[in-house]
């Protein structure tokens, strides 16, 4: 298998070479050159199969020959060997046809840890016997943070540099982070917001001095690996409730727009799709996009659902381009218009090919509630903010076709929200309950290039 930048300039690439760059030379996102895909008796022959084998199903044609099988099985083996319920991604039933998919039974609570359990395997992996090494850096607000160093702590030929905002990031979120003490593992508190340790982690990258000794590498939801594992979970989820003789639905509570193109791609490999509902909180980007073709930013609210809080989203340009036609170049002149002016129209072949899959919904603060109220009362569940978004968007759905919710954290990690919602106050589970207990270390930065560049400088190994 061969992949593409969508922008069409950077050098194609197989499994590997996609997974250990992350994002294109040419500033576009790698996408596999087909979508491979499976006839209704090899879906339904996944029924019954444990959540790594089905894995391994799903994954081998886009891994091609960069791995054999076994190693494969191993890497799944290994990496959902790890989550706390053997299912992995468990189904919990609301009502009659409203379902939830537990994402968050991985070592960080949320459903990241999916991906980026594989994603620090298969680094490490690709690295072995080789002299390159990576230095990871990325910026959190929360997240993605706690589930990239679970993934990378102690591995081989990996450091990770992971910036939060001093201050800004929830207890929980923070000691996930800081009580990782292995010695791969740098976090940075920053004097500053969240942007701003998303924009000089930008800075980095576009340092010479940095990239010239390090290879520089991003963890974050544009590397295709990501995506590609969480193809997995639709179609586990899916066989279940009756696939391929029946088709699903799905509600995904959305920000960077990765888990929902995970969907998006099941259904391009045969998976019977019946909806895929993109759920955003107040920053609608994507509702607006999806409803009436104005992708246009907006200013950034805070909400009770930070992972959602987004101006522009990196995967939605696989979605274009992929029904845009495939063409690069085209797609390489819409985005530059888009950074140019903060704002683009979507083709007519983008909207009609979206508008046959997708649908969307804007849920605001006050109908989260009530969705985290509904599970409580209704079914006895509590539900994290975000989910909350997407049971929301699920009820309001008109189908026949029974609708899953993606549960994508643990509601222990939102407590505070939880509880304004519901009066519950979820208890931490037993596998992090000793967190607050736990040692933490971080260093304290200001927001600047020549504090935060010289750290990394001097605590990262330069690559051979
Ligand atoms: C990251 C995240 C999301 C958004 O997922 P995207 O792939 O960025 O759309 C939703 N909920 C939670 C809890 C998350 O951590």
């Amino acid at each position: 298998m061969r992949y593409h930048s969508t922008r069409g300039a950077a050098p194609v690439l197989d499994f590997r070479g996609a997974t250990l760059a992350g994002l294109a030379s040419d500033g576009g996102l790698y996408v596999p050159e087909s979508w491979p895909t499976l006839t209704a008796n090899q879906i339904a022959d996944l029924a019954g199969l444990s959540y790594a084998e089905t894995a391994v199903r799903i994954m081998l044609p886009f891994v091609g020959d960069t791995l054999s099988e076994e190693e494969l099985r191993d890497l799944c083996e290994q990496a959902y060997g790890r989550f706390s319920h053997a299912a992995v991604t468990p189904l919990v039933q609301l009502d009659h046809d409203q379902w939830l998919l537990e994402l968050f039974h991985g070592p960080t609570l949320a459903f990241k840890d999916v991906a980026l359990q594989l994603l620090g395997l298969l680094f490490e992996k690709f690295l072995t016997g080789s002299t390159r090494r990576l230095t990871i850096i990325g910026a959190t607000s929360g997240d993605t943070g706690s589930a990239a160093i679970d993934a990378v702590a102690g591995r081989e030929g990996i450091d990770i540099f992971m910036l939060h905002p001093a201050g800004r990031v929830s207890d929980v979120q923070r000691r996930q982070m800081t009580t990782v003490l292995a010695p791969n593992v740098h976090n940075i508190a920053i004097e500053g917001d969240f942007d701003q340790a998303q924009a000089l982690v930008k800075t980095m990258f576009a340092t010479q001095a940095l990239a010239d000794r390090f290879s520089l590498s991003a963890v974050n939801s544009i590397n295709w690996a990501r995506l590609m594992a969480q193809v997995v979970y639709y179609f586990y989820a899916a066989v279940r409730l009756g696939a391929p003789g029946k088709a699903i639905a799905f509600s995904v509570p959305t920000g960077n727009f990765g888990d929902v193109f995970a969907g998006y791609v099941a259904a391009r490999m045969g998976l019977p799709v019946e909806r895929l509902v993109v759920a955003t909180n107040v920053n609608d980007i994507l509702h607006r996009a999806l409803s009436s073709g104005d992708y246009s930013k907006g200013k950034v609210e805070q909400t009770a659902t930070p992972s959602m809080d987004i101006q522009v989203s990196s995967n939605f340009e696989r979605l274009l381009f992929d029904l845009g036609g495939r063409d690069g170049a085209a797609m390489a002149a819409q985005m530059r218009g888009f950074d140019a002016s903060g704002a683009m129209r979507l083709t007519n072949a983008q909207q009609q090919g979206a508008a046959g899959l997708f649908a969307s919904a804007r849920v605001d603060g006050n109908d989260m509630a009530l969705a985290m109220r509904w599970a409580c009362e209704h079914a006895g569940e509590t539900i994290d903010p975000h989910t909350a978004i997407a049971l929301s968007a699920a009820r309001a759905l008109d189908t026949t076709a029974p609708v899953v919710t993606l549960a994508t954290a643990h509601p222990a990690k939102f407590r505070d929200a939880v509880e304004r919602a519901t009066g519950l106050r979820p208890g931490l589970p037993a596998r992090v309950g000793d967190l607050f207990d736990r040692e933490e270390r971080y260093v304290t930065l200001p927001a600047t290039l020549a504090a935060v560049g010289d750290y990394v400088a001097a605590h990262a190994t330069p690559s051979a």
